[in-house]
């Protein structure tokens, strides 16, 4: 047989064969034994150390426990039957407890024998317990897996545990796969790197993470695994970086001209923020360059990203070419496209909408005047990607909160000219500096980090439901003064009939508080036609309505600058970064504004620490580092397209320092050998010729 290698079909594994290669297949995505060995376990048990059952403590995560089963008893009846056990040391005795898989329970395990068993410690009426304990029988003479001073335990599921898949068949797999082909593993990293790192090498790292022999050794595999996910992720990431200046030629703005100047000068009624001149260069010196401009825009809500979209985009006009803004929803992309002319005029661009609900006729003006370059700015949705939108000479793309567009979208946008154009991104809200660099890696970053002068910091409370008729009286109060008010109600696709009733209970109860004539309420939520959206939003920005009672919809970009007070029913359904997301609805004008969280007196800990944390902050930045150290970057939007997710062992919440090592040390290596031609990173120069797949998907930001 030929040897085998990590990259050998899983099916050629001894032990494997067909049945059990199409379940690891299935339920882990199991192709190859490499990806076997990619399986990490998720834990390990301390086999070193045996707790004495007299110190045990409900405290503790996890106990293991050298002592014997002295008796089983069955008791209870019916949804209480259980099986329990009576479990032994010299210090003391306890009970182990199930309540699943009795009748073979009560046939494999032996009283009177000695058991290492493991599990978590409880105490119920002074007793103490463990609930389905694992269970070793203890054999001190022979070398089993019990007996690893730590031992690896691997996630199963239910269908691989009937093909004896659990955690010890897994871990016997894991075996056999290092065995077979652990002469043929291969070293990825250059060995200069691997010694100034102080690296262990792949082959060791894989042995040791299966099967440490001390907790030294695994925190060794840990380190180099985590060094290796990070490190290729940027040198794919900032070859892209590399790729896009030196390959694309990029339109060369090299002028500022009448229509910048014009509005900068005699139109722009406030005066831009530090922040806001300091990205506007930016954006200035890469666009003439001659290379394609590549760059993500990040700022806090309220930051002010659109006026210096809308100054890019005049710059494109002045140099000669046009400019598309292509924003998530059709709200948000109508809501720019007001916006945007109300601030330049009708006279210095011609600037017009295109959405899903555009007529036919509208559309065929847009299509042509586009074609003869007649229009010079297209504000819309995901229609702006349509083959059928032909642009005369696109030269600038803005993509406002982008983690809603797909790379395959971002991509079309680029492909609508020869030469492609410079790109914008702006994300909604801030995110962390590791999900920055990980997700936009091959991006350049610009941070507004200031907000307009002036604005006076939203104040934000927590009112537990017993104080509803309070907030009540505070909305009472503020729209007596003129303001307006957001009132937003979870709308979760998983339960999503139940929010309904709570919306249509709520909004019954809200229209007793609130009563016609005096108060108007406008409702809108994702259910409704566009047009019905569209008719009831206007409703409240021409300030005819009072209340605008929403679903989420509202979380993305809707500007209401009269609106001062969002009360956030049962808020502690929300994410964090969605919480920031609504509070930055209001704050946009002159008066001081509010934002109210409504909960239920019960609160989880993680709960409880999301609104404090708002409460505490009003900075997107501390609050996007909260939200990734709380979720993780899974839960994250964005991060689903972004390679983030194919992370096994680092965490970008807590390795920040060696993903900055990573990419520091990416960046030298390209700066000594920008091609990578010398012999010492041939290894880097295969891997990104294996990954580069003709099709340039992910150079396309
Ligand atoms: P975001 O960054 O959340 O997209 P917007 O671009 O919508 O923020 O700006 C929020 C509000 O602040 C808008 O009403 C905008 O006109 C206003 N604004 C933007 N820049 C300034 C500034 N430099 N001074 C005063 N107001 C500003
Ligand atoms: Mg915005």
């Amino acid at each position: 047989m030929a040897e085998l290698s990590l990259i050998t079909p899983i099916e050629y594994l001894k032990g494997v064969g067909p049945q059990k290669a199409d379940v690891l297949k299935k339920e882990l995505q199991v192709f190859t034994i490499g990806d076997l060995l990619t399986q990490y376990p998720f834990r390990y048990i301390d086999r070193t150390e045996f707790h004495k059952i007299r110190k045990l403590h409900p405290d503790m995560m996890a106990a293991q426990v050298l002592g014997r089963l002295v008796s089983l008893q069955l008791v209870g009846e019916k949804r209480t039957k259980r099986l329990v056990g009576s479990f032994k040391d010299e210090t003391g005795s306890m009970e182990l407890v199930w309540f699943q898989s009795i009748p073979w329970l009560q046939k494999s395990l032996k009283v009177g024998a000695a058991y290492i068993i493991y599990g978590k410690p409880s105490e119920f009426n002074g007793q103490l317990s463990i609930t389905h304990p694992e269970m070793d029988l203890y054999n001190p003479q022979v070398k089993q897996a019990g007996n690893m001073s730590l031992q690896p335990v691997y996630s199963s599921t239910e269908k691989l545990k009937k093909f004896n898949l659990d955690t010890k068949g897994i871990q016997r797999l894991q075996q056999t796969a290092l065995e077979a082909v652990f002469r043929s593993i291969a070293e990825t990293i250059p060995q200069e790197i691997i010694a100034k790192h102080q690296l262990v090498s792949h082959q060791q790292a894989l042995a040791s993470i299966h099967f440490p022999s001390n907790q030294k050794e695994l925190n060794q595999a840990i380190k180099r695994i985590k060094f290796e996910e990070l490190f290729f992720i940027q040198l794919k990431l900032l070859n892209n970086k590399q790729l896009n200046t030196q390959k694309f030629r990029g339109q060369r703005f090299n002028k500022v001209g009448e229509k910048f100047n014009t509005f900068f000068n005699e139109r722009l009624p406030f005066p831009l923020t530090g922040a806001q001149k300091r990205v506007i260069k930016e954006i200035r010196i890469d666009t003439n360059t001659g290379a394609q401009m590549n760059r993500l825009v990040q700022g806090d809500v309220g930051s002010g990203k659109t006026v210096v979209a809308l100054m890019s985009m005049l710059l494109a006009v002045d140099n000669g070419f046009q400019a598309c803004m292509m924003a998530p929803t059709e709200i948000l992309a109508t809501q720019h496209y007001q916006g945007l002319k109300q601030l330049v005029g009708d006279d210095l661009v011609s600037i017009k909408l295109l959405t899903g609900s555009t007529s036919t006729k509208e559309r065929r003006l847009i299509h042509q005047a586009l074609e003869e370059g007649t229009l010079d700015i297209l504000i819309g949705t995901h229609a702006l990607i349509e083959d059928k939108v032909k642009f005369k000479n696109l030269g600038f793309v803005v993509i406002d909160e982008q983690h809603r567009f797909g790379v395959e979208q971002r991509a079309k946008l680029w492909r609508k000219n020869v030469i492609p154009p410079h790109m914008l991104v702006m994300t909604a809200t801030p995110i962390p500096r590791t999900l920055a660099m990980t997700m936009y890696g091959d991006l350049d970053i610009s941070v507004i980090d200031e907000l307009p002068a002036g604005r006076k910091p939203i104040k934000t409370v927590h009112f537990f439901e017993s104080s509803r008729l309070r907030m009540f009286g505070f909305m009472r109060e503020e729209i007596a003064k003129g303001r307006q008010v957001y009132l937003v109600y979870p709308l979760i696709k998983e339960s999503e009939k139940l929010d309904l009733i709570y919306l249509e209970a709520g909004l019954e109860n809200l229209q007793r508080e609130f009563p016609l004539p005096q108060y108007k309420i406008s409702i809108v939520h994702g259910k409704m036609p566009v047009k019905d959206k569209d008719f009831e939003m206007q409703r409240f920005v021409k300030h005819e309505t009072q209340i605008m009672v929403a679903t989420t919809v509202i979380e993305v970009g809707v500007n209401v600058p009269n609106a001062s007070v969002m009360v956030i029913e049962n808020s502690e359904r929300f994410g964090l970064s969605q919480l920031h997301q609504l509070r930055g609805r209001v704050g946009r004008g002159a008066e001081q504004s509010f934002c109210i969280l409504m909960s239920g007196n019960k609160l989880s800990k993680e709960g409880r620490l999301r609104l404090d944390t708002m409460v505490r902050t009003n900075d997107g930045f501390e609050i996007a580092e909260v939200d990734l150290q709380l979720r993780g970057p899974g839960d994250i939007s964005g991060t689903q397209q972004s390679g983030v997710l194919d992370l096994k062992m680092a965490n970008l919440a807590t390795d920040q320092a060696l993903l900055t090592e990573c990419r520091n040390t990416v960046i030298a290596i390209f700066k000594e050998d920008p091609m990578l031609q010398s012999e010492k990173n041939y290894l880097l120069r295969s891997f990104l010729a294996r990954k580069s797949d003709g099709i340039a998907w992910d150079k396309i930001s």
